[in-house]
């Protein structure tokens, strides 16, 4: 059972997958941090290819400090309109979802394209999206949260960036499957959220 969940930054895609794969005990796969994971690696060795990081990965890489930085997720919105990155870093996001560790019965995955690329024959998918500036205002409370100061029109500038990038890349870009039910969550509390995907399943 794979159950896809893609949206933009900020839409609630993480926290949802979480606690889905959670209360279903599926594995849960962040491919964000995947990719986070290769543009922090590549920031400190720029003279290396992306791809044949993306390629050396490893699972260690995924808990390296700073993933989360609003730095490396604009390397890591570059890096992944690299279809070789992509390319790398696919085998590994299926097989996760075909056979997820530790015997569980079925993978939540969230993402950008996991339900039109990754996993393309997911029997469920779900496009969680909100409009950017109740999206910029998630991240920047996030971020005030561990003390960064970045303000708030700064977040919302990165957000609009980052969505204008990952839905305009000519690779996998951003965009709902055609059978991919559609949660706006802007208005919506995590719990209304989550109590919408089950219904769903
Ligand atoms: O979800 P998160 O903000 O951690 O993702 C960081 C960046 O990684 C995104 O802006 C996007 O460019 C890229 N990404 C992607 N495909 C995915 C997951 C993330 O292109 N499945």
């Amino acid at each position: 059972m794979i159950i896809a969940i893609d949206g933009p930054a900020g839409a609630g895609k993480g926290t949802i997958a979480k606690l889905l794969a959670e209360k279903l005990n599926y594995a849960y796969l962040d491919t964000g941090l995947i990719y986070r994971a290769v543009a922090s690696k590549w920031m400190h060795q720029q003279s290396v290819a992306a791809a044949d990081i993306a390629a050396a990965l490893t699972p260690e890489d995924m808990d390296a400090e700073g993933l989360r930085t609003p730095a490396v997720a604009e390397a890591a919105s570059k890096i992944a309109s690299i279809p070789r990155v992509r390319e790398a870093l696919l085998v590994f996001q299926r097989h996760f979802a075909q056979h997820p560790p530790s015997g569980k019965k079925g993978a939540v995955l969230d993402g950008r394209d996991i339900g039109t690329v990754i996993c393309p024959d997911a029997p469920h998918k779900f496009f969680l999206t909100a409009t950017p500036e109740i999206r910029a205002e998630r991240r920047f409370k996030e971020l005030q949260a561990t003390g960064d100061p970045t303000p708030f029109a700064t977040v919302l500038a990165a957000v609009k960036e980052r969505d204008d990038r990952d839905s305009n890349r000519a690779t996998a870009p951003l965009k709902p499957a055609a059978d991919a039910i559609i949660i706006d969550t802007s208005t919506k509390s995590i719990e209304a959220v989550l109590a919408e995907v089950l219904e769903n399943l």
